[in-house]
């Protein structure tokens, strides 16, 4: 069983007609070409990679990028649209465009040299290759600060050592770089220096251990990484040395927008899902949307679906209009903990009102149930979300 379409067009938020023309046509792609194999590729952990060359042709990795690097420059807004309607259809591709665009595109876009972005933009844009960003460590996820991996500087050349864990995009066959934060010496005040250094996957040294085997997500790639010695030239420093957290930070507030219209697009699929299966489910002489106690719970739905929808593009028009950082940072967080945390609920609701049909895996609405959970911790969790909305009220939470 597939997504089924019950021709609803909720309300989208103001576009410009090359938007509405984006939207239109991802709609189409991920009806057609993901929507009949995702189930198989959930079961067997595995997304093809034709499925990102097939996202590359349609211009998906390139949303956010100029046209002098193959891109269409449709801003955030854009890419927010097209990771929401693949999102619809299906979580593990959708974060496989998030990260690929907001991680992989991002960062280099964001602080590469040009001469760093003409070497690996073109690729990255095309899908023809992923980028992955890697910062969390087994030791250091919500806390970043602490990583261990360290990046020393000799003759020339940065020697990258450590590990990094549940890395996404980091081990397709195409994969073909890894944006990698790294200790590169003590601060003046003695906290860690950290920096990002760009590592082309096929650097000797770079490890790709096997998948991991997640509960969500499990038709995206994501892997723990070692790095044994890398050693890539001392011009692959990206940005600023000793900015890197800074730098990585700010590329996750776009991340998090892009993570917020994902959750969007799964409210928007539970919705669909829920309202066709209430109209015409029977029980006691009538369909299940009848009765208050199941028709109540979907109108929560389009609550939760109209108000993410509206937190995701008022942060991505924030980020396109060139408001200021601290605004744009809030704004993005707000939406990530708002659409991701309603996300997960309207999957149990959703669950509720198929019943039995609702944990069955073959049907979409278990993939979804297991999906949503991950929205929650990735691209920093709701805690972390709640911890920065109120540093940025002026509140001194630690
Ligand atoms: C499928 C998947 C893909 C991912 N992809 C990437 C990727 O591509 N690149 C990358 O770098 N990372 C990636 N991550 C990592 C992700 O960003 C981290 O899992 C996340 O930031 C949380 O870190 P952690 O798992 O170490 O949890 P921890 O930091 O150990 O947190 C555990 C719990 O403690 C809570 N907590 C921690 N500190 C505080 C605090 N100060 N106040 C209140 N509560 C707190 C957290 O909210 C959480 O509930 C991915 C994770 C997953 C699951």
């Amino acid at each position: 069983m597939v997504v089924n379409l019950c021709g609803m067009r909720n309300m989208h938020p103001p576009e410009n007609p090359e938007h509405t023309k984006l939207r239109d046509a991802v709609r189409d792609f991920a009806d057609r070409e993901i929507a009949p194999h995702i189930a198989s590729w959930d079961r067997q952990s595995r997304l093809p990679v034709d499925v990102v060359h097939q996202m590359g042709e349609l211009g998906l990795f390139g949303l956010t990028a100029p046209e002098e690097f193959g891109g269409s420059d449709l801003g955030l807004t854009g890419l927010s649209i097209a990771v929401e309607e693949i999102g619809r259809v299906d979580q593990s591709v959708g974060i496989t465009l998030a990260a690929g665009v907001g991680l992989g595109v991002g960062t280099l876009l964001a602080y590469g040299t040009q001469e760093q972005k003409e070497t690996w933009l073109p690729d990255l844009v095309a899908g023809r290759a992923l980028g992955a960003f890697g910062l969390t460590e087994p030791g250091a996820g919500s806390d970043a600060n602490a990583m261990a991996t360290t990046a020393e500087l000799v003759d020339g050349q940065w020697v990258v050592n450590g590990a990094k864990q549940f890395i996404t995009n980091s081990g397709t066959p195409i994969t073909s770089v890894c944006t990698v934060a790294a200790r590169t010496g003590t601060a003046a005040d003695g906290s860690p220096e950290l920096s990002a250094i760009i590592v082309p996957t096929d650097t000797p040294g770079y490890v790709v251990e096997p998948l991991h085997d997640k509960m969500s997500w499990r038709a995206c790639d994501t892997h723990p990484l070692r790095f044994e010695d890398v050693r890539v030239p001392e011009a692959n420093l990206l940005g600023v040395r000793g900015n890197g957290f800074k730098q990585l930070m700010t590329c996750l507030n776009t991340g998090r927008v892009a993570v917020a219209a994902l959750a969007t697009g799964c409210i928007q699929a539970m919705l669909e899902l829920t309202v066709e299966h209430a109209g015409v489910r029977p029980t006691f002489g009538g369909p299940i949307g009848r009765k208050q106690g199941v028709a109540f719970q979907i109108a929560d739905l389009e609550v939760m679906l109209q108000a993410s929808r509206a937190l995701t593009y008022r942060a991505a028009m924030l980020k396109d209009t060139g408001a200021p950082l601290d605004e744009f940072r809030r704004a993005s967080s707000v939406a990530k903990l708002y659409a991701t945390e309603s996300a997960v609920t309207a999957t149990r609701i959703a669950a509720q009102v198929f019943g039995g049909y609702g944990v069955m895996e073959d049907g979409p609405i278990a993939r979804f149930y297991r999906d949503a959970k991950v929205l929650e911790i990735g691209e920093g969790t709701s805690e972390l979300q709640r911890m920065l909305i109120a540093r940025g009220l002026g509140l001194p939470v630690e």
